[in-house]
């Protein structure tokens, strides 16, 4: 409040958006445990069993929805395996919570405690998909983060536009896997930061011409530090 806030642009202080895909939630164990699950529910011995008939449920699901719908996946793989489990037990593990809040990455959850507890610095989550499953995952963050009463507000699926828009008047700090989405913010609003999560090195997976990312991080907590560090920064000027 010692600044003349009106030559300010930040005036609302910092605020963390974060992708939600592969950056604090993990589709690969997601999917392993899920599959884990209907292997024990439909009686296999061997996952590799079930995984055969898994692909195949895939694949139509594939060709029908044009992405991973996990509800139509249950209605072909239960087709496929001609099990006589009924349809609403195999759907029960897919709305299981459990399954979500164990998909998220251990490390979203000490970003949160650090930004959210410690420092009152906002974040929000988003996706910018539109699909069913994403909803899914939305509402099973919102029955966690109110478990761990932080105030993080869940922005949902937006268009990236739209998200920026609410934000007007904050630092933001945009987190995602993927360059092309952070290059697309850096577009609509060349005041934010731009942080690229590139957890196992996997360079050039994305690759964007003329893009750099002002930051580059393995662990989310990293986070924490970067925007402290501008805070302080700010003070200083
Ligand atoms: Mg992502």
């Amino acid at each position: 409040m010692k600044k003349d806030q009106s030559s300010n642009r930040h005036h609302n202080g910092p605020v963390v958006i974060l992708d939600i895909d592969y950056t604090v939630f993990t589709s690969p164990t997601f999917r392993r445990n899920f599959y884990t699950q209907l292997t024990e529910k439909l009686g296999y011995a061997k996952e590799s069993e079930f995984l055969s008939l898994a692909r195949k449920a895939e694949q139509q699901t594939k060709e029908e929805e044009g992405y991973f719908n996990p509800t139509v996946f249950l209605k072909h793989l239960k087709q496929i395996s001609h099990t006589d489990v009924p349809a609403t037990e195999l759907e029960q593990i897919l709305f299981d919570e459990s399954l979500y809040i164990e998909s998220v990455y251990e490390e979203a959850r000490s970003l949160f405690q650090k930004l959210v507890i410690e420092q009152d610095i906002p974040v929000n989550i988003f996706s910018t998909g539109e699909k069913k499953f994403h909803k899914q995952k939305m509402d099973a963050f919102k029955e966690m983060l109110q478990e761990d009463q932080t105030h993080i507000e869940i922005v949902g699926m937006k268009r990236l536009r739209d998200v920026l828009q609410n934000y007007d008047g904050y630092h933001v700090y945009l987190v995602d896997d993927l360059p092309t989405i952070l290059k697309e913010a850096k577009g609509l609003r060349s005041d934010i930061t731009t942080i690229w999560v590139n957890k196992d090195k996997k360079t050039e997976k994305d690759f964007v011409k003329n893009f750099q990312s002002d930051y580059i991080i393995e662990n989310l907590v990293e986070i924490a530090t970067i925007v402290s560090e501008k805070m302080w920064g700010d003070n200083i000027e």
